[in-house]
């Protein structure tokens, strides 16, 4: 279990790392802006797990859309124009888990800032995005340091983990 805390507290550190570069690469989906009914979304008590990709995680809500279920990840605080890669990146995840658990892909999930929320379309780029980000985390976590790979001061301002991280600006 340790194992898999770290593994959880890895792939939060490197979604924020890598995010920015990995959409270059792959040209995310930006995510469309839509009207949410929140009745419906059923809160999720228990953490999803993949076996396979070693991944676990837990959405705040689940939505049933007729056979798909889709995930919806909350966000506090500014609402940005555009949903921040690391977030893509984490409801790409979340997407995974279930697909795993439900045995239906789902077609987008939903991020809901305050002020507004992005349907963010599962493509196959996300997907394989996603699993060379896991690959990537996989290999640095042979190593006893993950280097910064970014010179943003602004960056490290705004990150959750400065308080904790060697690496900052
Ligand atoms: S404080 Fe800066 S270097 Fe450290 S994890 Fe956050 S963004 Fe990365």
């Amino acid at each position: 279990m340790p194992a898999l805390i770290l593994l959880t507290l890895l792939i939060a550190l490197i979604f924020l790392w890598q995010a920015s570069r990995k959409q270059r690469q792959a040209g995310l989906p930006g995510g469309r802006i839509i009207y949410t009914d929140t009745q419906g979304w059923r809160r999720v008590e228990q953490p999803l797990y993949d076996p396979i990709l070693g991944l676990t995680g837990k959405p705040d809500y689940l939505i049933r859309r007729g056979k798909t279920i889709i995930p919806v990840e909350v966000k506090t605080g500014r609402t940005p124009p555009a949903p921040y890669d690391s977030h893509i990146f984490q409801l790409a995840a979340y997407c995974a888990l279930v697909h795993r658990a439900a045995g239906a892909r789902p077609p987008h999930g939903l991020i809901k800032y305050p002020q507004r929320t992005f349907e963010i379309d599962y493509t196959p780029a996300l997907e394989h995005a996603l699993l060379d980000l896991l690959d990537e985390i996989r290999q640095h976590r042979r190593k006893r340091t993950v280097n910064r790979s970014h010179e943003s001061r602004a960056r490290c301002t705004r990150c959750g983990y400065r308080t904790i991280c060697d690496q900052r600006l």
